[in-house]
């Protein structure tokens, strides 16, 4: 028998998942039960192709808003707070407890109802991070009809792109976003030329009038419509709506991927299986029990990480949620997040890594977090702290570990946790409830599992994760793979796309002949059990014939005292095909303004590279710079944007195009990097990068 509870658990979930999840459904109100958790099936594809398929908790009807927010106030918890709104960009801050926020949702659900939505429409969402945003995803779920959830202030072709792929009865938007310290940004014009783009169009396109800046005019001829006054309307007549249930597979919510390998991937989320798989993950992972329990998912609604952990999760849990409208910095400084856990009480906070690293771009030396806040207690509350997204180098696990161990709860974590779009929920990570996963019923806290900085941690249940060669075949314990799951995949990921089974098949499973689900990342599996995920499978660098993973070599990096951030590439070179390239932002007071590194820093790093990998893993050259390192919206660095900028600098061609995803954050960043580029290459010369063999090309 496994020693630790979630070993235990783990081995429970996938020897028998019937049992397993058929008592985690027991959990949730379902106007009709499951027949049974789960059933294995084929899926016959119209190109012929068959292959084996799953799904969770047949012949169920649920409502996810019944269970989010009715059931509480049924259970006489009405009175109690479910979500606190904080906005240092606008100064304002909201508290809603269970009762309002049910009144909120079912007047909106019957607004929607007569504005024309029914079961199975789709409503895209694109909004900024305010209350109204959660009770549009909560109301669009209310009638059982399915929410596409579209990142505020994504650009007119993006937004277009996603409503001619889902084809929205309507669009839910504000009149405006606040993006950290910057003037209020007007959607009128992104939405309607948004609209003109697209070959669809929707019906209706209700807005949300904030006050620091209206849409004026309302044009009703073309469809748009007041939701304030709208839901104004709607109280003085009494109208609401009542919880739609729907079958356990249909769709709650379509999340469009980053689509920086192609077209963006529409990821349907079943009703049924999501709402068991996070009731279970927010108490078993991350400690949420109940009322009382705070979290604070700072993330956006238009990412996964958004619906699963600022709203669909704490609300299940009947716990209370902290929605969050501002920057880790900048809104107004770095001391933002631990303003926070304070002012909130919360007692499990998520977070991405980027933000951490902005945050101690502006405090090397932690003073908000000790001298202010930890020092006075505030931060007492705090039991974990979450990290996913990326992943994150051991140097800000250690640190972030010393710090909670010092400031917050008796034996908080820092908990570094995979997972995806498809996935959901977290693959992987350390669970601060274990006990939760034997009897949900407890509450017992007991001590979780060591926490090895570098890995994300063990399979979450129901997750069979497998590190496979690229034959498909296992490798051995602590060899570096690539990453994939054994079918089924647990009851929160997703089991297929958006009306293409057919990419489904050929994204996911072709690649291993539908015998494992390829997640797109390399990484490895060690002798307990750990998983660390190292790379995405297309950014290994191949230098003379061995494998290196850029997460590796940049934790080598980043383990310098002085290093901030890095980012790792592959760059050509005539003797060895590639070299490792790093990009590096400086964590020292004052930024040095060159793009070339004293040979004092460069010869330190290196020897850290070489030390911690191996002298055949010597870096090719290190650029540093300041706001050089481009990222998604979502925080993820984008190395094939650097790699294509310095491939096309070793021949010379440093002004030249390169393509970047427009989920990019600052585009600036791509510019600052070729200026920074071009120094380094017109003091070094590129002659030893020019590979004799064809030029790799980077994807996009
Ligand atoms: P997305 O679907 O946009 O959430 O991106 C999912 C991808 O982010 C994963 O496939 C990983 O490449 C990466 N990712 C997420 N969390 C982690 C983590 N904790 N460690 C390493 N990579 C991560």
């Amino acid at each position: 028998m496994a020693q630790y509870i979630q070993d235990q658990v783990y081995q429970d979930s996938l020897e028998n998942p019937e049992e397993f999840w058929s008592r985690q459904a027991s959990q949730l109100a379902w106007h009709r039960k499951p027949t049974k958790a789960f059933q294995r099936t084929t899926k016959k594809l119209k190109s012929g192709v068959t292959h084996d398929h799953w799904s969770w908790f047949p012949g169920g009807k649920i409502s996810t808003t019944y269970n989010c927010v009715d059931r509480h106030v049924l259970n006489g918890n009405g009175d109690k707070v479910a979500i606190c709104w904080d906005s240092p960009v606008t100064g304002l801050k909201e508290q809603y407890t269970y009762n309002e926020l049910l009144h909120e949702v079912e007047t909106l659900a019957g607004v929607l109802r007569e504005e024309g939505v029914k079961k199975c429409d789709v409503v895209l969402i694109y909004m900024p991070m305010i209350p109204a945003a959660l009770f549009a995803m909560l109301a669009i779920a209310r009638l059982g009809a399915i929410h596409a959830v579209v990142f505020g202030g994504f650009s007119p072709p993006s937004l277009a792109q996603r409503m001619e792929a889902s084809r929205p009865k309507a669009i839910m938007t504000a009149s405006c976003g606040i993006d950290g310290s910057k003037p209020p940004m007007p959607y009128k014009g992104l939405i309607r030329e948004a609209v003109e783009k697209s070959s669809y169009k929707p019906q209706k396109i209700i807005i949300w009038q904030r006050e620091q800046l209206r849409w004026d005019p309302i044009s009703r001829e073309t469809g748009e419509r007041n939701w304030n006054r709208l839901v104004k309307s709607a109280r003085n007549r009494g109208l609401k709506a009542a919880a739609v249930p729907v079958k356990s597979s249909d769709g709650l919510y379509i999340i469009y991927t980053s689509g920086t390998t192609g077209l963006p991937k529409g990821v349907v989320r079943e009703v049924g299986g999501h709402a068991v798989g996070l009731n279970f993950s927010i108490k078993y992972l991350f400690g949420v029990h109940g009322p009382g329990d705070v979290m604070f998912c700072a993330s956006d609604i238009g990412w996964v990480v958004g619906h699963s952990y600022i709203l669909y999760a704490p609300l299940l849990a009947g716990a209370t949620t902290v929605l969050f409208e501002g920057k880790p910095v900048g809104t107004p400084d770095a001391s933002t997040f631990w303003r926070i856990i304070e002012e909130y009480k919360v007692t499990t906070m998520s977070t991405a890594p980027t933000a951490l690293r902005a945050i101690r771009r502006e405090d090397g030396d932690n003073d908000y977090f000790e001298q202010i806040y930890g020092s006075r207690g505030g931060l007492r509350t705090l039991r974990a702290l979450f990290l996913a997204g990326e992943r994150s180098e051991p140097s800000i696990v250690q640190m972030y570990g010393e710090l909670l161990k010092r400031h917050c709860a008796g034996g908080a974590v820092v908990v570094d946790n995979w997972w995806s779009s498809e996935s959901g929920s977290p693959i992987s990570g350390i669970a601060l409830s274990a006990a939760a996963g034997k009897d949900f019923t407890s509450n017992h806290r007991h001590a979780p599992l060591p926490i090895k900085p570098g890995s994300a941690g063990k399979a979450m249940p129901g997750f069979d994760v497998r590190v496979v060669d690229d034959e498909g075949e296992e490798v051995k314990r602590g060899t570096m793979g690539n990453v994939v799951m054994a079918i089924p995949l647990a009851p929160t990921a997703f089991t297929t796309l958006w009306e293409d089974e057919d990419r489904f098949y050929r994204g996911y499973l072709k690649r291993f002949n539908g015998r494992w689900l390829d997640t797109g990342d390399a990484g490895m599996i060690d002798e307990d059990g750990y998983i660390s995920i190292m790379a995405r499978s297309d950014d290994i660098i191949n230098v003379a014939a061995h494998r290196f993973s850029t997460g590796a070599i940049e934790q080598a990096v980043t383990s310098h005292p002085d290093i901030a951030e890095c980012a790792v590439v592959g760059i050509p070179d005539a003797l060895k095909g590639h070299l490792p390239f790093a990009f590096v932002t400086l964590s020292t007071h004052h930024h040095p303004h060159p793009a070339v590194p004293d040979d004092k820093l460069f010869k330190e790093v290196q020897q850290k590279v070489r030390e911690q990998i191996g002298a055949i893993a010597s870096l090719g050259g290190m650029i540093q710079g300041k706001g050089m390192i481009p990222k998604t919206r979502s925080g993820k660095t984008l190395r094939r944007v650097l790699k294509e900028l310095v491939e096309n600098a070793t021949h010379d061609e440093f002004a030249k195009e390169v393509q970047v995803p427009t989920t990019i954050e600052d585009i600036d960043a791509v510019e600052v990097a070729r200026a920074k580029i071009r120094e380094y290459f017109t003091h070094k010369g590129s002659e030893k990068h020019r590979a004799p063999e064809a030029r790799a090309k980077a994807k996009l």
